[in-house]
Protein backbone atom coordinates (compact mmCIF):
# COMPACT_ATOMS: atom_id res chain seq x y z
CA UNK A 1 0.00 0.00 0.00
CA UNK A 2 1.01 3.27 -1.12
CA UNK A 3 0.26 6.62 1.33
CA UNK A 4 1.15 9.90 0.75
CA UNK A 5 2.26 12.08 2.85
CA UNK A 6 2.11 15.98 2.41
CA UNK A 7 3.85 17.95 5.81
CA UNK A 8 5.89 20.86 5.58
CA UNK A 9 7.63 20.04 8.61
CA UNK A 10 11.02 18.02 8.27
CA UNK A 11 10.85 16.71 11.89
CA UNK A 12 7.16 15.69 11.52
CA UNK A 13 7.54 14.01 8.04
CA UNK A 14 10.39 12.15 9.23
CA UNK A 15 8.58 10.69 12.07
CA UNK A 16 5.33 10.03 9.89
CA UNK A 17 7.14 8.56 7.46
CA UNK A 18 8.67 6.00 10.19
CA UNK A 19 4.70 5.86 11.54
CA UNK A 20 3.66 4.60 8.22
CA UNK A 21 6.78 2.00 6.91
CA UNK A 22 6.52 0.38 10.33
CA UNK A 23 2.75 -0.15 9.50
CA UNK A 24 4.00 -1.79 6.54
CA UNK A 25 3.06 0.71 3.51
CA UNK A 26 5.64 2.44 1.45
CA UNK A 27 5.38 6.12 1.80
CA UNK A 28 6.03 8.96 -0.27
CA UNK A 29 6.88 12.45 0.78
CA UNK A 30 5.95 15.32 -0.28
CA UNK A 31 6.39 19.26 1.17
CA UNK A 32 4.38 21.13 -1.11
CA UNK A 33 0.65 21.18 -2.01
CA UNK A 34 1.13 21.59 -5.46
CA UNK A 35 3.56 18.78 -5.64
CA UNK A 36 1.28 16.95 -3.69
CA UNK A 37 -1.32 17.15 -6.33
CA UNK A 38 0.99 16.08 -9.09
CA UNK A 39 2.41 12.70 -6.77
CA UNK A 40 -1.64 12.03 -6.22
CA UNK A 41 -1.90 12.20 -10.27
CA UNK A 42 1.34 10.51 -10.61
CA UNK A 43 1.48 7.60 -8.06
CA UNK A 44 -2.17 7.13 -7.18
CA UNK A 45 -1.36 6.37 -3.69
CA UNK A 46 -3.73 3.89 -1.73
CA UNK A 47 -4.28 6.96 0.93
CA UNK A 48 -2.94 10.35 2.00
CA UNK A 49 -2.00 11.96 5.17
CA UNK A 50 -2.56 15.34 4.34
CA UNK A 51 -1.08 19.06 6.67
CA UNK A 52 -3.66 21.76 6.30
CA UNK A 53 -0.74 24.70 6.44
CA UNK A 54 1.41 24.20 3.98
CA UNK A 55 4.44 26.69 2.16
CA UNK A 56 1.86 27.47 -1.23
CA UNK A 57 -1.59 26.47 -1.54
CA UNK A 58 -3.50 25.21 1.81
CA UNK A 59 -4.46 21.41 2.58
CA UNK A 60 -7.89 22.33 1.94
CA UNK A 61 -7.44 23.31 -1.43
CA UNK A 62 -5.37 20.49 -1.90
CA UNK A 63 -7.75 18.00 -0.81
CA UNK A 64 -10.76 19.69 -3.06
CA UNK A 65 -8.03 19.31 -6.20
CA UNK A 66 -7.18 15.30 -5.13
CA UNK A 67 -10.89 15.26 -5.01
CA UNK A 68 -11.39 16.69 -8.15
CA UNK A 69 -8.61 14.73 -10.12
CA UNK A 70 -10.35 10.68 -8.95
CA UNK A 71 -11.79 9.64 -11.64
CA UNK A 72 -15.62 8.87 -11.77
CA UNK A 73 -16.03 5.99 -8.91
CA UNK A 74 -13.01 6.31 -8.02
CA UNK A 75 -12.21 7.15 -3.65
CA UNK A 76 -8.80 7.60 -2.01
CA UNK A 77 -8.73 8.25 1.86
CA UNK A 78 -7.33 11.28 3.21
CA UNK A 79 -6.91 11.77 6.43
CA UNK A 80 -5.89 15.50 7.59
CA UNK A 81 -3.10 15.57 10.44
CA UNK A 82 -3.03 18.66 11.55
CA UNK A 83 -1.54 21.67 14.02
CA UNK A 84 -5.28 23.47 13.89
CA UNK A 85 -7.06 21.85 15.98
CA UNK A 86 -10.53 23.60 16.10
CA UNK A 87 -14.51 21.96 15.49
CA UNK A 88 -14.21 24.80 12.69
CA UNK A 89 -11.03 23.57 10.73
CA UNK A 90 -12.31 20.09 11.44
CA UNK A 91 -15.54 20.65 10.11
CA UNK A 92 -13.66 22.54 7.21
CA UNK A 93 -11.19 19.46 6.27
CA UNK A 94 -14.45 17.17 6.32
CA UNK A 95 -16.60 19.61 3.92
CA UNK A 96 -12.95 19.70 1.59
CA UNK A 97 -13.31 15.98 1.27
CA UNK A 98 -11.35 14.30 4.01
CA UNK A 99 -12.55 11.18 5.35
CA UNK A 100 -10.59 12.15 8.87
CA UNK A 101 -9.04 14.95 10.74
CA UNK A 102 -6.38 13.97 13.28
CA UNK A 103 -4.44 16.54 15.67
CA UNK A 104 -0.59 16.71 15.76
CA UNK A 105 1.26 14.99 17.54
CA UNK A 106 -0.16 11.92 16.43
CA UNK A 107 0.85 8.91 18.63
CA UNK A 108 1.56 6.21 16.09
CA UNK A 109 -0.81 3.83 17.59
CA UNK A 110 -3.70 6.50 16.63
CA UNK A 111 -2.20 6.65 13.49
CA UNK A 112 -1.85 3.03 12.61
CA UNK A 113 -5.67 2.49 14.11
CA UNK A 114 -6.58 5.15 11.75
CA UNK A 115 -5.13 3.78 8.99
CA UNK A 116 -6.44 0.28 9.16
CA UNK A 117 -9.63 1.67 9.80
CA UNK A 118 -9.64 3.17 6.38
CA UNK A 119 -7.84 0.17 4.92
CA UNK A 120 -10.90 -1.81 5.86
CA UNK A 121 -13.63 0.94 4.33
CA UNK A 122 -11.31 0.51 1.23
CA UNK A 123 -11.63 -3.12 1.15
CA UNK A 124 -15.25 -3.61 1.45
CA UNK A 125 -15.85 -0.55 -1.14
CA UNK A 126 -13.37 -3.14 -3.33
CA UNK A 127 -15.62 -5.66 -3.34
CA UNK A 128 -18.78 -4.09 -3.35
CA UNK A 129 -17.26 -2.08 -6.37
CA UNK A 130 -16.43 -6.10 -7.36
CA UNK A 131 -20.29 -6.77 -6.58
CA UNK A 132 -21.58 -4.34 -8.55
CA UNK A 133 -19.53 -5.13 -12.04
CA UNK A 134 -21.02 -8.58 -11.52
CA UNK A 135 -24.34 -7.20 -11.13
CA UNK A 136 -24.61 -4.85 -14.18
CA UNK A 137 -23.00 -8.38 -16.13
CA UNK A 138 -25.74 -10.46 -15.12
CA UNK A 139 -28.17 -7.58 -15.45
CA UNK A 140 -26.88 -7.20 -18.76
CA UNK A 141 -26.92 -11.00 -19.22
CA UNK A 142 -30.94 -10.80 -18.52
CA UNK A 143 -31.70 -8.47 -20.78
CA UNK A 144 -30.39 -10.17 -23.68
CA UNK A 145 -31.59 -13.57 -22.54
CA UNK A 146 -35.25 -11.33 -22.00
CA UNK A 147 -35.12 -10.35 -24.98
CA UNK A 148 -34.55 -13.72 -27.47
CA UNK A 149 -35.78 -16.62 -28.44
CA UNK A 150 -34.54 -19.77 -26.65
CA UNK A 151 -34.82 -22.07 -29.01
CA UNK A 152 -33.24 -19.70 -31.98
CA UNK A 153 -31.63 -17.11 -30.15
CA UNK A 154 -33.19 -14.34 -32.37
CA UNK A 155 -34.95 -11.89 -30.57
CA UNK A 156 -38.68 -13.02 -29.01
CA UNK A 157 -42.07 -11.93 -29.49
CA UNK A 158 -41.86 -9.17 -26.62
CA UNK A 159 -38.56 -7.75 -28.10
CA UNK A 160 -40.74 -7.56 -31.08
CA UNK A 161 -43.70 -5.89 -29.64
CA UNK A 162 -41.82 -3.51 -28.17
CA UNK A 163 -39.32 -3.22 -31.06
CA UNK A 164 -42.22 -2.25 -33.52
CA UNK A 165 -44.35 -0.13 -30.96
CA UNK A 166 -40.98 2.01 -30.76
CA UNK A 167 -40.70 2.61 -34.21
CA UNK A 168 -44.18 3.09 -34.90
CA UNK A 169 -44.23 5.84 -32.87
CA UNK A 170 -40.62 7.20 -34.15
CA UNK A 171 -42.36 6.97 -37.95
CA UNK A 172 -45.06 8.79 -36.12
CA UNK A 173 -42.87 11.43 -35.67
CA UNK A 174 -42.02 12.25 -39.66
CA UNK A 175 -39.12 9.45 -40.12
CA UNK A 176 -42.18 7.55 -42.65
CA UNK A 177 -43.45 4.34 -43.47
CA UNK A 178 -42.34 1.06 -41.69
CA UNK A 179 -42.55 -2.14 -43.25
CA UNK A 180 -43.30 -5.66 -41.83
CA UNK A 181 -42.85 -9.02 -43.14
CA UNK A 182 -44.90 -11.74 -41.70
CA UNK A 183 -42.84 -15.14 -42.76
CA UNK A 184 -44.66 -18.28 -42.20
CA UNK A 185 -42.94 -21.82 -42.75
CA UNK A 186 -45.02 -24.28 -45.65
CA UNK A 187 -45.94 -27.56 -44.43
CA UNK A 188 -44.49 -27.48 -41.30
CA UNK A 189 -46.62 -29.72 -39.55
CA UNK A 190 -46.11 -32.02 -42.36
CA UNK A 191 -42.38 -31.58 -41.55
CA UNK A 192 -42.23 -32.56 -38.21
CA UNK A 193 -44.68 -35.62 -38.62
CA UNK A 194 -42.24 -36.76 -41.09
CA UNK A 195 -39.20 -36.11 -39.88
CA UNK A 196 -39.36 -35.61 -36.30
CA UNK A 197 -39.63 -32.32 -33.59
CA UNK A 198 -35.88 -32.31 -33.17
CA UNK A 199 -35.43 -31.62 -36.82
CA UNK A 200 -38.06 -29.41 -36.67
CA UNK A 201 -36.36 -27.31 -34.16
CA UNK A 202 -32.89 -27.39 -35.88
CA UNK A 203 -34.62 -26.09 -38.87
CA UNK A 204 -36.41 -23.36 -37.12
CA UNK A 205 -32.74 -22.52 -36.19
CA UNK A 206 -31.61 -22.61 -39.67
CA UNK A 207 -33.83 -20.21 -40.90
CA UNK A 208 -33.23 -18.00 -38.33
CA UNK A 209 -29.96 -17.43 -38.67
CA UNK A 210 -30.60 -17.07 -42.20
CA UNK A 211 -33.37 -14.24 -41.75
CA UNK A 212 -30.68 -12.57 -38.85
CA UNK A 213 -28.29 -12.59 -41.74
CA UNK A 214 -30.38 -10.75 -44.31
CA UNK A 215 -30.57 -7.61 -42.33
CA UNK A 216 -28.85 -5.29 -43.46
CA UNK A 217 -29.19 -2.15 -41.24
CA UNK A 218 -29.01 -2.24 -37.50
CA UNK A 219 -32.64 -1.06 -37.08
CA UNK A 220 -33.62 -3.99 -39.44
CA UNK A 221 -34.87 -6.50 -36.89
CA UNK A 222 -35.68 -10.66 -37.14
CA UNK A 223 -37.44 -11.89 -34.48
CA UNK A 224 -39.59 -15.54 -33.46
CA UNK A 225 -43.21 -14.09 -33.64
CA UNK A 226 -44.50 -17.66 -32.98
CA UNK A 227 -44.13 -21.28 -33.54
CA UNK A 228 -42.75 -21.28 -37.12
CA UNK A 229 -43.68 -17.77 -37.85
CA UNK A 230 -41.30 -14.70 -37.97
CA UNK A 231 -41.60 -11.24 -38.76
CA UNK A 232 -39.28 -9.17 -40.07
CA UNK A 233 -39.75 -5.06 -38.90
CA UNK A 234 -38.00 -2.63 -41.51
CA UNK A 235 -38.19 1.26 -40.05
CA UNK A 236 -37.99 3.70 -42.84
CA UNK A 237 -38.78 1.29 -45.82
CA UNK A 238 -41.22 1.74 -48.09
CA UNK A 239 -42.99 -1.06 -49.83
CA UNK A 240 -40.84 -1.28 -53.07
CA UNK A 241 -37.57 -1.49 -50.57
CA UNK A 242 -39.51 -4.60 -48.88
CA UNK A 243 -40.57 -6.61 -51.34
CA UNK A 244 -36.22 -6.68 -51.93
CA UNK A 245 -36.05 -7.78 -48.85
CA UNK A 246 -39.16 -10.49 -48.88
CA UNK A 247 -37.84 -11.72 -52.07
CA UNK A 248 -34.23 -12.27 -50.97
CA UNK A 249 -35.17 -13.92 -47.75
CA UNK A 250 -37.73 -16.30 -49.47
CA UNK A 251 -35.21 -17.46 -52.35
CA UNK A 252 -32.74 -17.98 -49.81
CA UNK A 253 -35.01 -20.27 -47.40
CA UNK A 254 -35.05 -23.27 -50.31
CA UNK A 255 -31.42 -22.33 -50.97
CA UNK A 256 -31.02 -23.79 -46.93
CA UNK A 257 -31.71 -27.23 -48.66
CA UNK A 258 -33.81 -28.68 -45.78
CA UNK A 259 -35.25 -32.04 -47.77
CA UNK A 260 -38.98 -31.94 -47.19
CA UNK A 261 -40.80 -34.56 -48.75
CA UNK A 262 -44.22 -33.56 -47.83
CA UNK A 263 -44.07 -30.48 -49.86
CA UNK A 264 -44.15 -29.83 -53.75
CA UNK A 265 -40.93 -28.25 -53.43
CA UNK A 266 -39.83 -30.93 -51.87
CA UNK A 267 -37.65 -28.34 -49.59
CA UNK A 268 -38.36 -26.25 -46.47
CA UNK A 269 -39.96 -23.13 -47.97
CA UNK A 270 -41.15 -19.68 -47.04
CA UNK A 271 -44.21 -17.75 -47.20
CA UNK A 272 -43.97 -14.23 -47.11
CA UNK A 273 -46.63 -11.45 -46.14
CA UNK A 274 -45.62 -7.84 -46.65
CA UNK A 275 -47.08 -4.87 -45.95
CA UNK A 276 -45.51 -0.61 -45.69
CA UNK A 277 -47.78 1.39 -43.50
CA UNK A 278 -46.33 5.20 -42.70
CA UNK A 279 -48.10 5.86 -39.18
CA UNK A 280 -48.93 8.94 -39.79
CA UNK A 281 -51.67 7.97 -42.25
CA UNK A 282 -52.99 5.50 -39.77
CA UNK A 283 -55.63 6.10 -36.53
CA UNK A 284 -54.58 3.24 -34.49
CA UNK A 285 -51.79 0.87 -33.11
CA UNK A 286 -49.10 -1.21 -34.85
CA UNK A 287 -51.70 -3.76 -34.77
CA UNK A 288 -52.86 -2.51 -38.27
CA UNK A 289 -49.33 -3.13 -39.82
CA UNK A 290 -49.49 -6.90 -38.27
CA UNK A 291 -53.05 -7.50 -39.33
CA UNK A 292 -51.87 -6.04 -43.01
CA UNK A 293 -49.08 -8.07 -43.04
CA UNK A 294 -51.58 -11.50 -41.96
CA UNK A 295 -53.49 -10.86 -44.62
CA UNK A 296 -51.11 -10.65 -47.27
CA UNK A 297 -49.26 -14.04 -46.31
CA UNK A 298 -52.94 -15.52 -45.87
CA UNK A 299 -53.08 -14.62 -49.60
CA UNK A 300 -49.55 -15.87 -50.08
CA UNK A 301 -50.65 -19.47 -49.03
CA UNK A 302 -52.95 -19.65 -51.11
CA UNK A 303 -51.38 -18.76 -53.89
CA UNK A 304 -49.01 -21.74 -53.77
CA UNK A 305 -47.01 -20.75 -50.88
CA UNK A 306 -43.02 -19.73 -51.31
CA UNK A 307 -44.61 -16.98 -52.52
CA UNK A 308 -44.32 -13.12 -51.22
CA UNK A 309 -47.81 -11.49 -51.68
CA UNK A 310 -48.02 -7.45 -50.80
CA UNK A 311 -50.69 -5.68 -48.57
CA UNK A 312 -53.22 -4.01 -51.03
CA UNK A 313 -56.07 -2.71 -49.92
CA UNK A 314 -58.40 -3.40 -53.20
CA UNK A 315 -57.69 -6.51 -52.87
CA UNK A 316 -58.62 -7.57 -49.19
CA UNK A 317 -62.13 -6.48 -48.85
P1 LIG B 1 -48.86 -23.92 -43.71
O1 LIG B 1 -48.05 -24.14 -44.94
O2 LIG B 1 -50.28 -23.62 -44.01
O3 LIG B 1 -48.27 -22.89 -42.84
O4 LIG B 1 -48.87 -25.31 -42.93
P2 LIG B 1 -48.19 -25.65 -41.56
O5 LIG B 1 -48.22 -27.11 -41.39
O6 LIG B 1 -46.84 -25.03 -41.51
O7 LIG B 1 -49.09 -24.88 -40.53
P3 LIG B 1 -49.80 -25.32 -39.21
O8 LIG B 1 -50.18 -24.05 -38.54
O9 LIG B 1 -50.89 -26.30 -39.49
O10 LIG B 1 -48.70 -26.05 -38.37
C1 LIG B 1 -47.59 -25.40 -37.83
C2 LIG B 1 -46.73 -26.46 -37.24
O11 LIG B 1 -45.48 -25.93 -36.85
C3 LIG B 1 -47.29 -27.07 -35.99
C4 LIG B 1 -46.09 -27.57 -35.28
O12 LIG B 1 -45.93 -28.92 -35.55
C5 LIG B 1 -44.93 -26.80 -35.88
N1 LIG B 1 -44.22 -26.03 -34.90
C6 LIG B 1 -44.59 -24.88 -34.30
N2 LIG B 1 -43.65 -24.49 -33.40
C7 LIG B 1 -42.66 -25.41 -33.44
C8 LIG B 1 -41.43 -25.57 -32.75
O13 LIG B 1 -41.03 -24.77 -31.89
N3 LIG B 1 -40.66 -26.65 -33.04
C9 LIG B 1 -41.07 -27.54 -33.99
N4 LIG B 1 -40.27 -28.57 -34.23
N5 LIG B 1 -42.23 -27.42 -34.63
C10 LIG B 1 -43.02 -26.38 -34.38
MG1 LIG C 1 2.37 22.55 7.96
MG1 LIG D 1 -48.18 -20.81 -38.86
MG1 LIG E 1 -46.75 -22.88 -41.49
Amino acid sequence: MKILIVEDSRATLLIVSKFVERFGAQPICTEYGEQAITAFHREQPDMVLLDVVLPDIDGFAVARQMRALEKPGAWTPIIFLSGMTSDKDLEKGIAAGGDDYLYKPVSEAVLSAKIRAMQRIIQMRTSLVVLARELDTANQELKRLSASDGLTGIANRRFFDDHLAREWRRARRGSGEIALLMCDVDHFKAFNDTYGHQPGDDCLRQIAQNLSRSMERASDIAARYGGEEFAVILPDTPLAGARIVAEKIRMAVPNLNLAHSGSPYSRITLSIGVAALNPADCAGEPQILIEAADRALYRAKSAGRNTVCYHEPELEH
